[in-house]
């Protein structure tokens, strides 16, 4: 898509650090590059985010999610791996084409993903009458 940036990356118009390709994929470094080897994998072909992308093509995206976190612990890089997707701007999406970040772990890396305290049976419950969906 045109004025797409990740499009671009894609299209080799823009340069992007290169971690692995296939036919349906492409995993590249974060340009923030915090953490260290913080990593996006995004779809060759656009869409914008989960609310647009196809199962076939999302699967693509996982599989190369998997495999590149996979070579990450392989190769002693990552202990550990938290992957994320913002999707939408009210998610904090900054750029408009799917993309899954994969966070690298270490050890007492320092990173941390808070946890809140659980809440009420009674208010889970409710939280799920109003989410539940069918099959
Ligand atoms: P999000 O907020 O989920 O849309 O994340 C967008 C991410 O894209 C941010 O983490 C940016 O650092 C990253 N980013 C922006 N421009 C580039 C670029 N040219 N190459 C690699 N990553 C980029």
């Amino acid at each position: 898509m045109e004025n797409c940036l990740f499009c671009k990356i894609i299209k080799e118009d823009i340069p992007c650090y290169k971690i692995y390709e296939d036919e349906f994929t492409l995993a590249f470094l974060d340009i923030s590059n915090n953490p260290e080897g913080h990593t996006l994998v995004v779809p060759k072909v656009h869409a914008e985010n989960l609310f647009d992308v196809n199962e076939q093509v999302y699967k693509a995206v996982e599989n190369t999610v998997r495999k590149v976190s996979k070579h990450y612990k392989d190769i002693g890089y990552a202990d550990g791996i938290n992957t994320y997707i913002n999707s939408g701007k009210q998610a904090g999406q900054e750029v408009m084409h799917l993309h899954v970040h994969i966070i690298p772990r270490k050890e007492n890396d320092g990173i941390v993903f808070s946890h809140t305290p659980n809440v009420s049976k009674q208010e889970l419950s409710k939280t799920q009458e109003k989410l539940k969906l069918n099959n």
